[in-house]
């Protein structure tokens, strides 16, 4: 069954062109519904989602546990600020450090704002010992907000904002040497995704986590993961840092922390969230009961439905998928990156008329730096749908025409 919007997309989107700022580069496809890992678009069209809620909707559009559990929560409380105590945030807290390090939680909206409050916590934690130094890595993402946008080694996307926020120093990802040149006595904490995303879905060698948790505690720096894009499941442990032999002081999660409903956590170490006082720090929709219901819902899913398990199977199946194609197109496919359902295709050209023709055989995936296909599938994406959408994908990447980058 597919429901239509009120108005056309045509409507809808000369409605944007004159109202809603310009800041996305969007398709012209307007989205009314969703299920699993299909949606609908305003005019009935079907697409399979290998992309859903840009990586927030890790168990699929409307998974139906969390639209019954935030459903009873509107009904009965919209939002209680933190002046008060409520049950849904202490309930999330326990469950997230249970399956973490054993932290203890500050709930906010985002990814920016989650490393926001551990950037803040880590120089709140290191200012008595003159600890300012925050360390991050190139290719690596945080957020828009100015110290998470100062985070981020990514100069096309400071260009017109600077002055950055200062105290921040860039290192290559990977890179030990480099890690043990700059962390040192002023360093308040090195933040890092353990998967990098945005930066193209990349795996770091054997033992770089492990080294850098080793240098950080020679300095006495903190070591804070980045986990809102690899967290929360979707490379097939609860967080992606367990895939490594370290445990964070610090870690942020946000996307697919509420199922797509706005939230975000900085989780810490007790010693070091007892820094925080009341007043030094704040969200006035954090930690709110539909998110932390929403967030309860989410776990709820994944673990009563095995599928912590089901992301190794995907992982399989997507690598054996994309292996076939590099060895028919080895001069289109340059490298396979895949840790659960976290799947990067780096290709020798512009991966964007690849995005644009799946899309038009009514596939949706993304691509990132310009030249990797980047797919973040629902966890419970069914047989039925994978076989769909890797065929319009094959059939894509097998018409492409090839066109190498210049550079
Ligand atoms: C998306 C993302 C962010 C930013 O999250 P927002 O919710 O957009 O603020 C931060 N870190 C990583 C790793 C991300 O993927």
């Amino acid at each position: 069954m597919s429901q239509a919007a009120l108005l056309s997309s045509a409507e809808i989107i000369s409605q944007f062109d004159r109202y809603v700022i310009a800041n996305y580069r969007r398709y012209p496809v307007c989205l009314v519904r969703g299920e699993g890992s299909l949606v609908w678009d305003a005019e009935g069209r079907r697409y399979v989602d290998f992309f859903p809620g840009w990586g927030c909707n890790l168990v699929g559009h409307c998974p139906p546990r969390v639209v019954e559990a935030i459903t009873e929560q509107i009904k009965t409380l919209i939002h209680v600020p933190n002046t008060w105590y409520m049950e849904a945030q202490g309930q999330f807290a326990q469950a997230l450090s249970e399956r973490s390090f054993g932290g203890k939680a500050f709930f906010c909206n985002s990814g920016a704002e989650a490393n926001e409050a551990a950037i803040k916590l880590a120089r709140a934690y290191g200012h008595p010992q003159g600890r300012t130094k925050i360390v991050t890595m190139h290719h690596g993402f945080h957020g828009r907000t100015y110290a998470a946008l100062s985070a981020t080694a990514q100069p096309k996307y400071h260009v017109g904002f600077e002055p950055m926020v200062p105290g921040f120093e860039y290192i290559p990802f990977g890179d030990l040497d480099a890690a043990a040149s700059v962390i040192d006595s002023t360093t308040a904490g090195v933040l890092i995704e353990p998967i990098q995303g945005e930066g193209g879905i990349n795996i770091p060698p054997d033992g770089y986590l492990e080294g850098l948790r080793k240098i950080c505690d020679e300095a006495g720096a903190l070591l804070m993961f980045d986990e809102v894009q690899c967290g929360m499941g979707r490379t097939g442990k609860w967080f992606g840092y367990q895939h490594f032999n370290v445990e964070p002081d610090i870690m942020t999660v946000a996307k697919a922390l509420a199922s797509g409903v706005a939230a975000g956590v900085m989780m810490a170490r007790s010693e070091v969230a007892e820094v925080l006082k009341p007043g030094m720090h704040a969200s006035t929709y954090g930690g709110n009961p539909i998110a932390c219901r929403a967030g309860l819902a989410t776990i709820e899913t994944i673990e009563e439905d095995g599928l912590l398990d089901q992301a190794k199977v995907l992982e399989d199946k997507f690598r054996k998928v994309f292996t076939e194609i590099q060895h028919e197109r080895p001069e289109l496919i340059k490298e396979i990156r895949i840790r659960g359902v976290m799947v990067g295709v780096d290709l020798t050209c512009d991966a964007s008329p690849i995005v644009a023709e799946c899309l038009n055989r009514n596939l949706l995936i993304n691509a990132t730096q310009g030249h990797v296909i980047r797919l973040l599938p629902a966890l419970n994406l069914s047989d039925e749908l994978f076989d769909e959408g890797c065929s319009i994908l094959r059939d894509v990447l097998m018409d492409h025409k090839f066109d190498p980058d210049q550079g």
